[in-house]
């Protein structure tokens, strides 16, 4: 860990320009208690009481596990090593939750999204990316009930009301996604529908650094879901001193949202470039743990017509990078109802990618996918809040 580290709640504190508030209590109105998000020593804790002594409760908390994470179960009727008293017992002070679907929207190109409604009201985006013809596809997660850093291009920044997600909310999506393609008990192997997880949702990850860590910490469990680490990505725009904690404790891929190449130009697109700005940035990139050549740092680029997409700043930005471990990628801007800028032109993003590449470097075009379901982060959400003030009856 750096001198610069910062805990998570200060993280917190500097990044909240909204006021910020905290996810719902585990414990359900009728008292029940979500095992969901839990760690093992957590669980074992919470059913302790239930006429078991500590060892035993430790191996029934495996049990458990293994029922929740690579079965998928959330009915304890259905834990068949669990004798059936027993199973009642953990019923009556337990539940094992899965968000309610607001919305559950499949688009042409076999993108889905789904709005899930937590224990509060409050809402979340998740969006699963198949790979075209590949036992492969990325299940993109928020981190967030909005976002506090208000990136100019941002639909997410927009939103009013920002909360942290809870880890069991964080980890429940991807839960929730493969209850939606019955992709349960845990595949063994590499060949997956959901295979990854993009930390590229709503809300920035490392602001709410604590609960992405135990969600992802879960996820990466090999009695449960067993994510390898190589096939999680989180993005961040740039919170620094988190960085380095992000690297040595999960150690999962890198991405950063870069956007501009100046401190002129990425303070106004990217506010929090004021409190990072860019050597600061490059250096935490370029002393990332775990970045090889194998695992390289993904730098997001969102090409914003006549902003940010010269030839010049191709340039640039292949010196920002220059030495790293590095690919690019070149998202078109996706615009939404109120927004300021437009996508580039094919031609200027076709002009940038080859300055990158000649330079050395991977630079793939990410193809604007599930355009006709509102796919761009941010939006089902605000497209849900509008229809549903539309059907309330008037006070
Ligand atoms: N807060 C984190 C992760 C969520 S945003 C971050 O900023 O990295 C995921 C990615 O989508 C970021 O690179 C973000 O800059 C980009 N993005 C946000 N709005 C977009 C839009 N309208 N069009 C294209 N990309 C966008
Ligand atoms: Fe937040 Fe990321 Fe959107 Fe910026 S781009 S407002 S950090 S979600």
């Amino acid at each position: 860990m750096s001198d610069a580290a910062l805990t998570a709640d200060e993280a917190t504190r500097i990044g909240a320009k909204a006021a910020l508030f905290s996810p719902p209590d585990a414990v359900l109105a009728d008292g029940r208690r979500d095992l969901v998000g839990l760690t093992r020593e957590e669980i074992a804790a919470a059913i302790e009481g239930l006429g078991e002594d500590a060892k035993a409760a430790r191996m029934r908390a495996k049990q458990i596990w293994h029922w929740i994470y690579h079965q998928g179960v959330t009915d304890f009727a259905r834990m068949s090593t669990i004798a059936r008293p027993m199973q009642a017992r953990l019923a009556e002070r337990f539940v094992i939750g899965r968000a309610d679907v607001a919305a559950d929207q499949q688009s042409a190109d076999g993108t889905r999204k789904w709005l899930f409604r937590f224990r509060d009201g409050q809402e979340a985006e998740t969006v699963y990316i198949p790979d075209p013809g590949e036992p492969r596809g990325s299940v993109c997660i928020s981190s967030q009930v909005g976002c506090t850093l208000s990136c100019r291009f941002c639909h997410t920044g927009t939103q009013k009301l920002v909360r942290n997600l809870g880890a069991a909310e964080i980890v429940g999506q991807f839960m929730a996604a493969r209850d939606a393609y019955g992709e349960w008990p845990s595949p063994k192997g590499e060949a997956r529908l959901l295979s990854n997880i993009v930390l590229m949702g709503m809300g920035e990850p490392l602001y709410n650094y604590d609960n992405v860590a135990k969600a992802m910490t879960i996820a990466m469990d090999n009695e449960g879901l067993s994510l390898s680490r190589r096939r999680i990505t989180l993005s961040t725009s740039g919170v620094v001193p988190m960085m380095d904690r992000c690297g040595t404790e999960l150690g999962v891929n890198l991405a950063v949202s870069l956007h501009a190449v100046t401190d002129e130009l990425r303070n106004e697109i990217v506010p929090l470039n004021r409190k990072y700005p860019l050597a600061e940035l490059m250096a935490a990139c370029r002393r990332y743990p775990g970045a090889s050549n194998a695992r390289r740092i993904t730098f997001e680029y969102v090409m914003l017509k006549g902003v940010n997409d010269s030839v010049a700043e191709a340039r640039e930005l292949v010196r920002l990078i220059s030495g790293m471990p590095a690919k690019v990628n070149l998202i078109p801007f996706n615009p939404w109802p109120g927004s300021s800028y437009e996508t580039s032109t094919q031609a200027s993003i076709r002009a940038f990618a080859a300055i990158v590449m000649d330079a050395g470097y991977a630079a793939p075009v990410r193809n604007p996918r599930g355009r006709d379901i509102l796919a761009a982060c941010g939006q089902l959400k605000t497209a849900s809040e509008r229809a549903r003030k539309a059907t309330r009856p008037a006070a």
